[in-house]
């Protein structure tokens, strides 16, 4: 029997896996894809995340960016140049989900991918996980099992709001950019806004091409996200480019739930801790596993509390500004032209941007003076 079985090898179930190992818990890693394995994302991800890992990162970094391009119906571009201390990361997720997922290993961790869990039953004492081949049997389990899975079902929570995300991977040899930080490009790592309702088109740039991508964050789900992308990728001149499309639906943070239950927890976006605002989810994956490490660690030391001071960390930790964060979102893509001109027009509003998602600033540093600003479109006259 293992201490901990932990379904789903993305970010924060390879972050709960390390963390449980690093303090000598006996770990199962359950995958049902064979790793490495793709997942739609942009890759944009704050260098904050190397504090909470002991391992250098930097193998799994693809492009470092200290500039970010925005636009307004695919014109009127904007630069900024972020002055954070480091600067954002771009990381392909095969390569980076893979990269944690064997810096576990070293500790010990088990991993079997290419091995679906198709249920789960608690018995007695312990979780029995059933796989399409065996039966596994550990004292805690960690659902981290991203969007599409149905952990969190299993366990008994409410199923949450799935919006689609599409993406597309864009082939281009950017490679002589590597370790530059210096991007002029207009493709390079842009917003744009207005092109869609609700939501907005990003272009995040790797060594081996562009990740664009677009999700709707509230309203309107009618909108055919490829085609709106596809007039993107044609837009900046790409149209003769290699293009793999993709979705995967995505879970926006929407309140504060228990993420606990009998010797169970969950994390990452299946505790739908991603940001309602900009569709951030590794770095909050990454967290949650690391708490929830912690926490399985601490209950099976005998804290009989742990895994609830889990549910109240992350909603301290994390929840307190995703509720400021939907309250940007809820006011901004409802009059976006007007957001537009107060957030990305704004140079010290775009640096404020690029601190939150750098993980220097929090949204409740700045959240209500930018709530003040931005209820003034709505109201007549004053926009
Ligand atoms: C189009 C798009 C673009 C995005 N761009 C960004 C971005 O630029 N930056 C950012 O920070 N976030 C971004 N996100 C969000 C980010 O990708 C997710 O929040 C993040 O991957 C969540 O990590 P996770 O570990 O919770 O789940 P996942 O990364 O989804 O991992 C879950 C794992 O569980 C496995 N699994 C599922 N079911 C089972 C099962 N039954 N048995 C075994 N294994 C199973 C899956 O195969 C998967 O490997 C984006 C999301 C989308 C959809």
């Amino acid at each position: 029997m293992y201490d901990s079985i932990v379904v789903g090898a993305g970010p924060s179930g390879g972050s709960a896996s390390y963390h449980l190992a690093k303090r000598g818990r006996s770990v199962l890693l359950l995958e049902k894809e064979s790793l490495p394995r793709y997942k739609p994302c942009g890759g944009a991800l704050s260098p904050i995340i190397q504090e909470w890992f002991d391992f250098d990162f930097s193998p799994a970094v693809s492009l470092k960016l200290n500039k970010i391009n925005y636009t307004w119906q695919m014109g009127s571009p904007e630069m900024v140049e972020i002055a954070t201390k480091e600067p954002v990361w771009m990381v392909r997720r095969d390569i980076f989900d893979h990269y944690l997922v064997q810096q576990a290993q070293k500790l010990g961790v088990e991993l079997r991918d290419r091995t679906n869990v198709n249920g789960i039953e608690w018995k007695s004492d312990r979780w029995l996980v059933k796989t399409d081949n065996d039966v596994f049997e550990a004292k805690y389990l960690i659902a981290a099992d991203g969007a599409k899975g149905q952990m969190s079902k299993w366990l008994g929570f409410k199923e949450p709001k799935r919006r689609k995300g599409v993406m597309l991977e864009v082939k281009a040899d950017l490679s002589q950019q590597v370790g530059q930080n210096l991007f002029a490009d207009k493709l390079n790592s842009n917003f744009d806004f207005g092109s869609m309702q609700n939501g907005f088109v990003w272009s995040f740039p790797k060594a081996d091409g562009y990740s664009i991508g677009s999700t709707t964050f509230m309203g309107n789900e009618k909108q055919d996200l490829f085609e709106i992308c596809s007039t993107y990728v044609n837009h900046v001149g790409l149209e003769k480019a290699e293009v793999e499309q993709s979705e995967h639906p995505i879970c926006l943070w929407n309140g504060n739930q228990s993420l606990h239950t009998q010797n169970a927890l969950l994390t990452g976006e299946t505790a739908c801790i991603l940001d309602p605002f900009t569709a951030e989810g590794i770095r909050p994956s990454l967290f949650t596993g690391m708490l929830a490490g912690q926490a399985i660690d601490e209950a099976i030391a005998g804290n009989a509390d742990a895994l609830k001071q889990y549910t109240l960390k992350v909603h301290e930790e994390w929840g307190a500004d995703m509720a400021w964060s939907q309250r940007i979102a809820g006011i901004f893509y409802r009059v976006p032209s007007f957001g537009y001109k107060m957030g990305m027009k704004r140079p010290s509003a775009t640096q404020r941007m690029g601190k939150i998602l750098c993980g220097e600033m929090r949204y409740r540093d700045v959240a209500g003076a930018a709530i003040n600003r931005l209820t003034k479109g709505l109201i007549p006259g004053m926009g």
